[in-house]
């Protein structure tokens, strides 16, 4: 198990079983081939340090969300996406002595300030392909440019 501090929530990973949902999952441009999604994939690569840092914390690939939306192209060019991810994890009150903490309020603060935000919950409302549990749903709000050439 893996405990990460996100604001006011610690979270418990099932760091293994996550990882290997991750593995065994299809990037979202596999899934659904429309230009949101893969432009969306293309924007993984440059995604800001903070936000790789959280997706690597948390064992998640970014390219392999559950869902990608695009919502609207902003005044200068960019879309705003909201994706969603899985995670087998749960947040907990007491942390177990001795293990160690991963503590990402920093990042969380950094992503707020360039109007990234990142909500980890553990109401599910975006299905994943297994049956996992404790499961808990991650949103990410990102604006992006369009690096697709079509
Ligand atoms: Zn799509």
């Amino acid at each position: 198990m893996k405990y990460v501090k996100m604001g006011l929530n610690t979270i418990e990973i099932d760091e293994y079983r996550t990882k290997l949902f991750y593995e065994k999952a299809n990037v979202v441009s596999q899934t659904c081939s429309c230009d949101y999604c893969q432009n969306y994939v293309y924007c993984c690569t440059d995604f800001p340090p903070e936000l790789n840092r959280v997706f690597t914390e948390l064992c998640i690939n970014p390219k392999k969300a559950s869902e990608v939306m695009e919502f609207f192209k902003d005044d200068r060019g960019n879309h705003l996406y909201a994706s969603f991810y899985h995670i087998i994890g749960k947040a907990i009150e007491v942390i177990p002595e001795n293990e160690p903490i991963i503590d990402l309020s920093n990042e969380m603060a950094k992503l707020e300030k360039k109007t990234i935000y990142f909500d980890i919950t553990d109401e599910i409302f975006i299905q994943s392909n297994d049956m996992m549990s404790p499961l808990m749903q991650i949103c990410l709000e990102i604006s992006l440019p369009w690096v697709l050439q079509k």
